[in-house]
Order: structure tokens, then C-alpha cells, then sequence
């Protein structure tokens, strides 16, 4: 196994680095008190196994669907655009991605910027992006 470089192609926004303590009701599975009483094999639902998850959720409960976190940069040190779609291409193989798929509508830019609010983000204008993940 050697290590593969991936390009990613995102709509979104540059988060940067995040980190669970942005969120002030992020509790991993790892440390959830109540979880660790009971069966571990069902999560009390106040818990999450990492961001993404605990975006989705947040994300779910405010109604909002179709926007995620999507993860690049490297497993060692993740970084993250909020985004709407994302095309991933493995070293050595080019994706072909026509270009009215590239085509946004004003719906996905509105959930873009209704989830950056929800998650108490500073609003950016959402793009494609160019990025690149090393695992
Ligand atoms: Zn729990």
C-alpha cells in the first residue's frame, strides 16, 4: 500500500481547520458518559463518532439536506469545505466531469449559506473549489 494523493472538486466554502471545540454541543462517542453505561453498540443520539457526523445531524435537524462536511488535506490533519457536491479523482485517474454538471442553481447556494448560519459560520460566498487529500 503506498499513499494516494486525491483531487477533490467541491462546491462550497473553505472552512479551514475545524475543531470539535467550535461547537460547543459536540460530544464525541468516545468520551459520552451516558453511552458508556449503557450498550455501546447503540449510541444515545447526543453523541457523534466525529464532525462530519455531528454536522449531518445538526444540518438534519435544521431541515437542511443535500449539505455536508467534505474532508481533504489528510487524515492526520483534516480540513473541511461545507459543501453541496464533490468530485474525487485517485492518483493516476482523471474523471471526466462534464460541465453542465457544474451548473449551481440558487437553491443550492441558499443551503449553503442557511447551513453556514445554522453552524454559526461567517458567511463566504460558496464556489468550486480545487483541493487535495493525502491518506
Ligand atoms: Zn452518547
Amino acid at each position: 500500500m503506498g499513499t494516494s494523493t486525491d483531487g477533490i472538486l467541491a462546491y462550497g466554502v473553505d472552512l479551514q481547520k475545524l475543531d470539535s471545540s467550535d461547537f460547543s454541543d459536540y460530544q464525541n462517542t468516545d468520551e459520552c458518559e451516558e453511552c458508556s453505561v449503557t450498550d455501546w453498540g447503540v449510541p444515545c443520539g447526543e453523541c457523534y463518532g466525529g464532525l462530519e457526523d455531528y454536522v449531518d445531524a445538526v444540518l438534519r435537524r435544521a431541515g437542511i439536506t443535500g449539505v455536508g462536511l467534505i474532508r481533504h488535506c489528510s487524515d492526520l490533519s483534516p480540513m473541511y469545505i461545507l459543501g453541496s457536491r464533490s468530485f474525487r479523482a485517485r492518483r493516476g485517474s482523471p474523471v471526466k466531469i462534464a460541465t453542465d454538471t457544474l451548473e449551481v442553481s440558487e437553491e443550492e447556494r441558499g443551503a449553503i449559506r442557511l447551513a453556514l448560519t445554522v453552524l454559526e459560520q461567517e458567511q463566504q460566498q460558496p464556489a468550486w473549489l480545487l483541493a487535495s487529500d493525502w491518506d
